[in-house]
């Protein structure tokens, strides 16, 4: 990234630096890794080029069926041109089956197929620690201006996570859950943002069940950069 350009806001897993058009930034994927919180850290080479290219395959197919993000173009192996959007503070987290949080919490078991897809919203406020929050958490907390933009993100998730979930299981993967976080543009419209990737998707193996995503790092699994590698060449695989 050339050191004149300015830097508009550094995250966990990304950098954002200004371009020439106001509507416009430049996102950088990082090699960091970071889990609970950021209370567990580490670092792996090549990462953030794999979840950049993984994200940008994937805005790709749901702009073809019709979900509008942040993307713009890939720029190069760490970096891509997006929207400027105003995050909405919620992670919209969708699941297909039990695990983690939602296994720990209500004590589902690990693995179980859920009836029907669960969309869950989180307050995204790390000093909080992401808490869970419904339809008039959000409005009391002043999240959104208008309750039915609550339905849309919902709606979104849903089509995202149909569209998503047939497309890994063609590539042999269990698309297990995934978060999504979305954002306003300067149209005022309501677009996906963020990226969609092994560090914010949980996938398995469909005939093994084994953990290709971030879980590796979380649960000192090992070969993290190997799985990464792997859902890259499965999506890339016609
Ligand atoms: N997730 C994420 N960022 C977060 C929290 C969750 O990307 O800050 C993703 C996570 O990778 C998983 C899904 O959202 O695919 C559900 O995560 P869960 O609530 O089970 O939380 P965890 O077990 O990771 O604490």
């Amino acid at each position: 990234m050339p050191t004149q350009q300015t830097l508009l806001y550094e995250g966990k897993g990304k950098k954002l630096f200004a371009t020439q058009n106001p509507n416009e930034v430049i996102a950088e994927f990082k090699d960091d890794l970071t889990a609970f919180n950021a209370q567990k850290r580490s670092s792996e080479d090549g990462k953030g080029a794999l979840n950049c290219l993984i994200s940008s395959l994937l805005f790709e197919l749901l702009a073809q069926q019709g979900i509008k993000s942040h993307f713009i173009k890939s720029l190069s192996s760490t970096t891509m041109l997006c929207q400027k959007v105003q995050i909405i503070p919620i992670e919209v987290v969708v699941r297909n089956i039990a695990t983690g949080s939602l296994s720990k919490r209500l004590g589902i078991e690990d693995g179980l197929v859920l009836p029907f897809t669960l969309v869950e919203f989180y307050y995204k406020d790390d000093a909080l620690n992401d808490p869970i929050i419904n339809d008039e958490h959000c409005k009391i907390l002043g999240i959104i201006d208008d309750e039915r933009d609550l339905d849309f993100l919902r709606d979104q998730a849903r089509k995202i996570n149909a569209i998503l979930r047939d497309f890994f299981d063609q590539k042999g993967l269990k698309l297990v859950d995934f978060k999504l976080e979305f954002g306003k543009n300067a149209q005022g419209e309501i677009i996906l943002a963020d990226e969609i990737s092994p560090d914010s998707c949980r996938l398995w193996d469909k005939q093994t069940n084994q953990k290709l995503d971030k879980d590796r790092f979380r649960q000192d699994l090992g070969d993290l950069k190997s799985a990464y590698e792997e859902v890259l060449r499965r999506i890339q695989t016609h």
